[in-house]
């Protein structure tokens, strides 16, 4: 499944974009956030775990940016959050579907 082009992170748009990574490699990193460009970059040639653990940490430093956290700790903290999620995901296929449906029916009770 392919991820969509752009995505809502709070009141701003990102684009997503997806390279591999020879080209991304340069950087040492499997993913980048680029606040001022708007585009978060992803790999898609590595499992598909890793992918998802990407996309969840650039947007996690988008948040990070955001709520203007403190930078100190930023990178340990994002890593370690994207990977847990990542996890939580993946052991609870079902959980993340049905809190999408849960957001869907808000104002409906
Ligand atoms: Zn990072």
């Amino acid at each position: 499944m392919a991820l969509p082009k752009t995505i809502k992170i709070m009141h701003r748009n990102y684009t997503l974009v997806k390279e591999t990574t020879k080209t991304l490699m340069t950087s040492q990193a499997y993913g980048m956030f680029k606040p001022v460009d708007g585009v978060i970059t992803y790999v898609a040639d590595v499992s598909h775990s890793e992918t998802v653990d990407t996309v969840i940490h650039e947007m996690l430093h988008a948040l990070w940016m955001l709520f203007d956290h403190d930078k100190e700790h930023e990178e340990h903290i994002v890593r370690t959050l994207s990977t847990g999620i990542t996890t939580i995901m993946r052991d609870n296929p079902k959980l993340f579907a049905a809190l999408q449906e849960v957001l869907n029916d808000e104002g409906k009770r």
